[in-house]
């Protein structure tokens, strides 16, 4: 069953994506043919596709320091067309002023002193608009402060019509905190305007407002089934109950799964009808049969989306942004480390206050693990002997034109259940992996042996799945007596015939493989060029059809697939996931819609994510409206490859898996950390594939304060224990020297980033979590200091402030 473990074998890359990148077949029109964000005189290695390599990003400051220096010695060396920079005017720099401000605002922030109560000041930072050049300064300027700030107030308008797009397409697709059905529990209605973003209310919004939560719900609160284990302790009973919007008392029928196939009442929706378009997207209609019919929703098309993306890439490949953005950076990770020398013993303190919370009972979630590798190779072996001992004779496999029991399987590989042992079982990925994605998929098959991976790995065999359901129920129960460990599996739908989804949710439900700490996302191989060899689809289009097409029917009506529409209340969102590293050429200037897509290749990376988030945004209008749940696309990305995988990821995604790539791409890290993206970063898996472990970006994110989680990845390749989430935290902590707040913030980000319910979230991290920087953390709950989420947020709302992105008054 697989994730990424039917990806193809591919030829080796090794070392395509590391150091410099080869300039591949990038068209040179994102470039930015206006060149109108580009300072004269300043050279910058310009790689082509917005990548820094990894020595230039060291060089970087050398150049600039250059550039300045022969300035301020000889005129010759500046542009015609610019006036000659007297150091004056260095003097004035609008990073060193705001650099001077910040610091300030750091110094006032005395251990002692510190109120966390007290409300985040505005900082008065506002470069785009007034020039920092005062009449009072000595030095006389040499040319209007105006000129100078014209680069920058370019490269902040720029920067603020990325975040803009992102806003964009993010409220159209639904991916919103409240916009979900899920999100609704009784006592959280939903927000009133404009102030939401995916984890929560925007932080430049100004919480103490009356009128932040509406006051009539449009949903009915939602119901989780099986409902959440009541708290273990009541040691502030009347706030912190899990109790029921209604009031009543948890009964037996409570843990029983009900198909509720009504629908809402008082939702419009029930009466339209779907079908695909010619340009492969699915829409809505009210009558599909009109002459003149329109479609309900409007869907962003493949064409604004293509423009919107090569403007952001022009953007981040411009050399004055990336050095913009990178000072930026360097500078936000300075300020943490000068917080944590100021407020380490604070910190400390807060947290040796709270009682009962520690590392260990926070809350945390695996965000990303794809299922088929969530056992430890220990588990999946002594399953595998138990199976050989206790049901030799069960019918497994059908090969060969006959059918063979398990010991005969076992006698046609000479295996005996005394010979197996990890080494022979041979799935962890360690030493010969590195750079090897083909080799790394063959891992997948136990001893080596694709029949094993069919008989015990897979959800559609011989069997239906029984053993990998056993197995998955063993796992369920683990986690379950850990209680504060929890997954968001992947399972998979390949879109190569359209009844996969009645077959997994089939498996799902028929077997009740529900659980407290379990959710599932549906993770889409792009595979298509391989379905397309084998003849199994003629299209493009067939594999859209094949993943949307049930979807919208059981939209339309859930009792026409019962357990689908029972299996998808418990699913997230949407992945996608494939070797990132394959080249991608882009044999076209315009793509040919899904229909007229026969070629033997795939579709490059921005063209599936079109296709998924398309697809998707007409799902969970319709969904919305029918009040069912709806998804969020949570794709891998960045893991290696292009940087328009990461941009697409940037205007389309709730939140990324990976990320890696953004260190060399620094304009994009900024946005990602302005928009606080989630990023799921798995070091010890990309320490066996793609990047050794010392030199992962983690601790450098962690600092600038992007919104990062810790997750697995595939325990089953990678982790050695019994509970590998702990394990990719230990390894964290000892390596990267993290202490204990860290961690915590850490947990508390995963569960942020997770899909649990709203319900759940409160129970874990805090009646109002979703409130920006101390106001909205627990600390009772979340053992994260209150100083530390509080920096996070004045230090963001800065640089929000600082590119003029601030929309609210912020009190
Ligand atoms: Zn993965």
């Amino acid at each position: 069953m697989s994730d990424r473990n039917s990806r193809t074998p591919s030829p080796s890359k090794s070392g395509s994506n590391s150091g410099s990148r080869s300039p591949g077949p990038r068209p040179s029109s994102r470039l930015s043919p206006s060149g109108g964000i580009r300072s004269p005189g300043l050279t910058i290695p310009e790689p082509r596709d917005g990548f820094y390599g990894y020595s230039d990003e060291k060089t970087l400051r050398h150049i600039e320091e250059k550039v300045w220096v022969n300035r301020r010695t000889s005129s010759s060396h500046a542009d015609a067309a610019r006036p000659q920079i007297s150091p004056a005017i260095l003097s004035s720099d609008p990073f060193e002023t705001c650099h001077a401000r910040d610091l300030n605002n750091i110094s006032a922030m005395h251990p002692v002193t510190a109120n966390v109560q007290e409300a985040p000041s505005l900082p008065s930072v506002s470069i785009s608009k007034s020039p920092p050049a005062q009449p009072e300064q000595k030095a006389p300027l040499a040319i209007p402060a105006e000129l100078v700030n014209a680069d920058f107030s370019h490269i902040l308008e720029s920067f603020r019509k990325c975040l803009a797009l992102r806003d964009k397409y993010i409220s159209v697709s639904c991916q919103r905190l409240g916009d979900n059905p899920r999100d609704h529990d009784g006592i959280f209605k939903g927000f009133n305007g404009d102030i939401a973003d995916v984890s929560g209310v925007r932080p430049d919004v100004d919480v103490t407002r009356q009128d932040l939560h509406r006051e009539a719900d449009q949903f009915a609160p939602w119901l989780i089934r099986p409902r959440p284990p009541p708290p273990h302790w009541h040691w502030s009973p009347t706030r912190e109950m899990v109790s029921r919007p209604d009031g009543t008392v948890r009964t037996e029928s409570d843990d029983e799964i009900e198909t509720d196939m009504q629908n809402p009442p008082g939702l419009d929706g029930d009466n339209w009808d779907f079908e695909i378009d010619d340009r492969g997207v699915f829409q809505v209609h009210t009558d599909v049969h009109a002459e003149n019919k329109k479609p309900v929703f409007e869907i962003p098309t493949i064409r604004e989306y293509f423009m919107d993306l090569d403007y952001v890439l022009s953007v981040i490949a411009d050399g004055p942004s990336k050095s913009f953005a990178f000072r930026r950076l360097q500078y936000l990770s300075g300020k943490f480390t000068m917080h944590t020398m100021v407020n380490e013993f604070q910190e400390l303190a807060s947290m040796k206050q709270v009682p009962h919370r520690d590392f260990y009972n926070v809350r945390k979630v695996d965000t990303h693990v794809h299922h088929s590798s969530s056992m430890n190779q220990k588990h999946l072996l002594r399953f595998i002997k138990s199976k050989m001992k206790r049901s030799p004779n069960d019918v497994v496999i059908f090969r060969d034109d006959r059918e063979l029991t398990l010991a005969q399987v076992f006698e046609s590989l000479h295996l005996t259940a005394y010979d197996l042992s990890i080494d022979t079982l041979d799935m962890h990925a360690h030493q010969d992996s590195f750079h090897r994605f083909d080799k790394f998929n063959l891992k997948y098959n136990p001893v080596g042996e694709s029949r094993l991976r069919e008989i015990f790995l897979k959800t559609d065999n011989f069997i239906k799945g029984r053993y990998l359901a056993e197995l998955t129920k063993e796992v369920m129960t683990d986690l379950e007596q850990s209680k504060y460990q929890n997954c968001e599996w992947r399972l998979s739908i390949y879109g190569r015939k359209e009844d996969e989804w009645d077959k997994l949710a089939r498996w799902v439900v028929n077997n009740k493989l529900y659980s407290h700490n379990v959710r599932w996302l549906i993770q889409i191989p792009r595979l298509y060029d391989v379905y397309k060899q084998n003849n199994l689809v003629k299209t493009f289009e067939d594999i859209v059809r094949n993943i949307f097409k049930p979807l919208f029917e059981v939209t339309r009506d859930p009792s026409s697939h019962p357990e689908l529409h029972e299996f998808l209340k418990r699913v997230i969102g949407f992945d996608t996931v494939d070797d990132e590293s394959k080249t991608e050429r882009r044999y076209h200037k315009k793509f040919p819609y899904p229909r007229l897509w026969d070629y033997e290749q795939s579709p490059p990376y921005s063209y599936w994510i079109y296709y998924v988030f398309a697809n998707m945004v007409s799902l969970n209008k319709w969904r919305q409206k029918r009040g069912f749940n709806t998804f969020v696309l949570r794709p891998h990305s960045g893991e290696a490859g292009d940087t328009d995988h990461l941009t697409s990821a940037f205007l389309t995604s709730h939140s990324i898996s990976h990320g890696i790539l953004l260190r060399k791409v620094p304009a994009l890290q900024y946005f990602f950390y302005l928009k606080q993206i989630g990023i799921a970063m798995s070091p010890l898996s990309n320490n066996a594939l793609f990047l050794a472990y010392e030199r992962n970006p983690l601790p450098e994110f962690f600092k600038t304060g992007l919104n990062i989680s810790l997750s697995t990845d595939d325990p089953l390749q990678f982790h050695f224990t019994k509970e590998p989430l702990l394990e990719e935290y230990s390894v964290a902590a000892h390596i990267l020297k993290l202490p204990q707040s860290s961690l915590c913030e850490l947990a508390r980000n995963s569960v942020i980033q997770s899909g649990f319910e709203m319900q759940v979230k409160r129970h874990w991290i805090g009646q109002h979590w979703y409130l920006p920087g101390a106001l909205g953390n627990d600390i009772n709950k979340t053992n994260v200091p209150n100083v530390r989420l509080k920096y996070r947020h004045d230090t963001l709302i800065e640089e929000l402030a600082l590119i003029g992105a601030i929309q609210q008054k912020v009190v």
